[in-house]
């Protein structure tokens, strides 16, 4: 059945999809957008339950009907991940996100003209064969109103204090969330060492919290967050955590020009014989195929989907290439952090680390991107080193030193002795694109609905091998100037955290998917955002600089009005 035309037709309703309706449907044009999952209460997501939220992971109920293949390098088949980051529910992942909230810095966004091009690359030894570094295409200055935009509409705690931040026109709009121990035994540690720690920004509410003007005053107020402990894998209870679901989507969802369809699952995006989209194609609640045309399309799935909905809408003539992808880039480029863990004991100080929220703690930038001297150390860029950790027991009960057993009797003395004295150190080291990783259709595996699902094919290389280990000497020295009487890390195995890339920004179309608003090279009327789009990884979780990305490209798409006539 086909509808009538919108002017934008969406895909996904998280952080990219919840802007651009707010920001589209308030501009006055007429919008679909389509989310796959279905929608949640807070009565749903309230309880502090861990063993139904974070052992059974419960709010990826959706997720499991919606796999990703995975294979390491050499790998002949994939196996199946029914992955935690690409949720599907109304308002996507930030309903259960740990709420960091971190702007990249500066030279993030030039990695190429700053550490290739300048021969830091060869000072440090790195053996960058099989690497494709590039610049992004647009820099932090670019992006530093909207990056405010995010922190005032979402609502972003924190107090500054970084040396190696970028300049900020207006403080954080709220007071950073108040100290736990971990955090106090952290930064002194940090400080005794030289270090410049700093309580980094969080997608948690400190205070009763509206935005002010000039800033969108229709986004409801919530209260302040109340310490539980509860946020990485469960939604919050008082609605503290930052998510698309109770700030942005509301107000889009009162326009009446705003048309939001869940349980609708895109699964192709149309082009006509131009080569400009007319719409999409998706499975609605009832499992019928429908088809919402539009005058523009814009993907904002996240970094799988994004790849995955360009790959199967190829055409004809040139199916297996897809659409979108005249670079040959859609699936390349891609990258995942690879985190190191530092853990150590306490036998006289009780640290009760599951107090208060997993972000907003003490941070520092000292071994992040360009800033130490890499001479001889054999690779670039850094990692961002920062308090980590779930809280409740069951979040807890693999925190367990090399010499302890992981069960019986001495597993049982060690963990209640231990469990409330206990810290942990998150390092999260930037990897870089390598032309062996690579996302593609898997050539066997296909959802429930017969369509081939995304599989991704990933290795640490050598850069990121050496870093890893760095960065793991660099944390148990630092664990160990905490006073900890046992100190142990974790490197990463065989498989990444938190992913971007696959649909490359940039300005040359022969090496990039889109440019820096997001628009397809090709397909002139089709946008991509999100994670996907990041050229570089940076040591820092995507979303304040998704968010940023996606205000600026609700702007320009915007201001298009011939397109939409
Ligand atoms: C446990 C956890 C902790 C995290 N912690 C942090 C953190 O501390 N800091 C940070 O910066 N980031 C964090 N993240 C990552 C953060 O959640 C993502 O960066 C952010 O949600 C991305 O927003 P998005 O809009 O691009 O995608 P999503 O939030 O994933 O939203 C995409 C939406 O699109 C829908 N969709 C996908 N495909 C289709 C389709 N074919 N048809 C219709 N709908 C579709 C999905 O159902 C989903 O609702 C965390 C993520 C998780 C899971
Ligand atoms: S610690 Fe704060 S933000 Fe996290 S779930 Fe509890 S009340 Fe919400």
């Amino acid at each position: 059945m086909a509808e009538r035309i919108a002017d934008v037709c969406l895909v996904g309703s998280g952080v990219v999809g919840g802007i651009l309706a707010k920001e589209l449907g308030t501009a006055g044009l007429d919008v679909v957008l389509l989310e796959r999952g279905q929608p949640i209460s807070i009565e749903e997501y309230a309880p502090r339950d861990s063993i139904r939220f974070a052992a059974r992971t419960d709010l990826l109920e959706w997720v499991r009907h919606d796999p990703t293949a995975f294979r390491s390098l050499g790998d002949p088949q994939a196996t199946l991940r029914y992955s935690t980051t690409p949720s599907n529910v109304l308002g996507g992942a930030l309903l259960h996100w740990t709420g960091q909230a971190a702007r990249f810095q500066p030279g993030d966004f030039k990695v190429f003209s700053n550490e290739i091009a300048t021969g830091v690359a060869e000072r440090a030894g790195a053996d960058l064969r099989g690497y494709d570094v590039v610049d992004w295409p647009l820099g932090y200055d670019d992006l530093e109103p909207y990056y405010e935009r995010f922190e005032y509409e979402f609502g972003v705690s924190g107090g500054g204090g970084n040396p190696f931040a970028g300049p900020r026109r207006s403080p954080y709009p709220m007071p950073p969330l108040r100290q736990t121990a971990k955090k106090v035994l952290l930064e002194a540690a940090a400080r005794r060492l030289g270090y410049h720690p700093y309580q980094s920004g969080a997608g948690v509410t400190s205070q009763a919290y509206r935005p002010p003007a000039p800033f969108d005053t229709r986004i409801p107020e919530r209260p302040g967050c109340t310490y539980c402990g509860h946020c990485n894998g469960y939604g919050c209870h008082v609605n503290a955590k930052s998510t698309a679901l109770y700030t942005v989507l509301p107000v889009a969802m009162a326009l009446p020009n705003v048309d939001v369809r869940t349980r609708s699952k895109v699964f192709r995006v149309n082009t006509d014989e131009v080569g400009h989209t007319t719409g999409v194609l998706y499975f609605d609640e009832a499992g019928h195929i429908q088809e919402q045309r539009a005058r523009v399309v814009v993907l904002g799935g996240y970094v799988f989907e994004n790849a995955r909905l360009l790959l199967v809408s190829g055409t004809d003539q040139a199916a297996a290439r897809g659409i979108a992808n005249a670079s040959g880039m859609v699936g390349k480029g891609i990258f995942g952090h690879g985190d190191v863990r530092i853990y150590g004991l306490f036998d006289d100080y009780i640290v009760n680390g599951f107090i208060g929220p997993q972000s907003g703690g003490i941070r520092l930038d000292d071994f992040n991107g360009n800033n130490f001297d890499h001479t001889g150390l054999g690779f670039i860029r850094g990692a961002a080193i920062g308090g980590g950790g779930g809280g409740t027991p069951v979040e807890r009960y693999d925190v367990v030193p090399p010499h302890i057993p992981t069960w019986g009797a001495a597993f049982k003395d060690y963990f209640g002795r231990y469990y409330t004295r206990s810290l942990e150190i998150g390092i999260t080291p930037e990897t870089l694109a390598h032309e062996a990783n690579v996302l593609d259709l898997d050539p066997h595996y296909r959802d429930a609905r017969g369509i081939p699902i995304p599989r991704l094919t990933f290795a640490f290389h050598d850069n990121e091998r050496r870093l890893q280990r760095f960065m793991a000497e660099v944390g148990e020295r630092l664990m160990r100037e905490t006073g900890a009487s046992t100190v142990w890390s974790k490197l990463p195995t065989r498989m990444a955290n938190r992913w971007a890339g696959g649909t490359r920004m940039g300005d040359d179309p022969t090496k990039s998917v889109v440019n820096s608003y997001g628009q397809s090279h090709d397909v002139p009327n089709l946008f991509v955002l999100g994670a996907s789009v990041f050229p570089t990884m940076t040591a820092y979780p995507a979303t304040a600089t998704l968010a940023a990305l996606t205000y600026r490209a609700a702007e320009y798409i915007a201001a298009q009005r011939e397109w939409f006539r």
